[in-house]
């Protein structure tokens, strides 16, 4: 890529609808190349890594008004951390792992936004719930009081065509759809997080409101660093 960060952030934030949300996802991408997003506009950011947001999140304090997006698998034992550092959580995969972070955002008095993610189809490399498991569980859900749930996120499984692409997004937001008319109060699901560099406009298309994207913008992450 020639362009620079600046650059293609202009022209991807312009091909985009005002109401889709822009997550410059920033794994293995060092500080200085987040400032630069920081100043073509970019204040939402996703990592999927805890130790490696800590250190970043710690050179990058000056910019206060960013917004941190944690995307990546969420292990138990890091989601009291995960709480301290991100905003949003899009990747809650399991009502064990809601729950403690339901009774973690009480005790310290946090009240992090959320996203259920899914697994359309079936996927041994993703985590996720499965539909009928994620409608099984939302009465559960439905009590985590000190949880936003925002919407839904999903990925589909590598490999697919335009049009089974399509579909995958589609039905996540039938789902959400569903779930809206199941009418929770605590789980409005007005968000779709979905779509990333090489499927953010099928996502966009099938009515995404955040994409995550990263190595459209900041160029090939290291190999083995995904
Ligand atoms: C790495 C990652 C992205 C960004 O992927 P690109 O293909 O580089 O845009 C988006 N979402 C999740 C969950 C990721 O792990």
């Amino acid at each position: 890529m020639t362009s620079s960060i600046s650059e293609r952030i202009t022209q991807i934030r312009s091909s985009l609808p005002d109401s889709v949300r822009l997550i410059a996802v920033s794994k293995t991408v060092p500080a200085d190349k987040i400032r630069a997003a920081y100043a073509a506009g970019i204040r939402d950011f996703g990592e999927s890594r805890i130790q490696e947001a800590a250190s970043k999140q710690a050179e990058l304090q000056d910019l206060s008004d960013i917004t941190w997006h944690f995307i990546g698998h969420l292990q138990s034992n890091k989601a009291k951390k995960a709480l301290e550092l991100f905003q949003w959580i899009h990747s809650v995969d399991n009502l064990q792992l809601a729950q403690r972070l339901n009774n973690l955002a009480s005790q310290l008095g946090v009240s992090p936004q959320i996203c259920l993610q899914v697994k359309i189809l079936p996927d041994p490399n993703k985590s996720g719930w499965t539909v009928p498991q994620l409608l099984t569980d939302l009465p559960a859900i439905a009590q985590y009081k000190n949880l936003q749930i925002q919407g839904l996120m999903t990925i589909p499984p590598l490999g697919l065509d335009e049009a089974e692409t399509l579909d995958v997004f589609n039905s996540t937001f039938s789902l959400a759809k569903t779930i809206r008319e199941n009418n929770y109060p605590q789980i409005p699901m007005q968000h779709l997080s979905m779509g990333m560099s090489g499927d953010y406009e099928i996502a966009v298309a099938a009515g995404a409101t955040m994409v995550r994207l990263g190595t459209i913008l900041f160029g090939d992450r290291p190999e083995k660093a995904n």
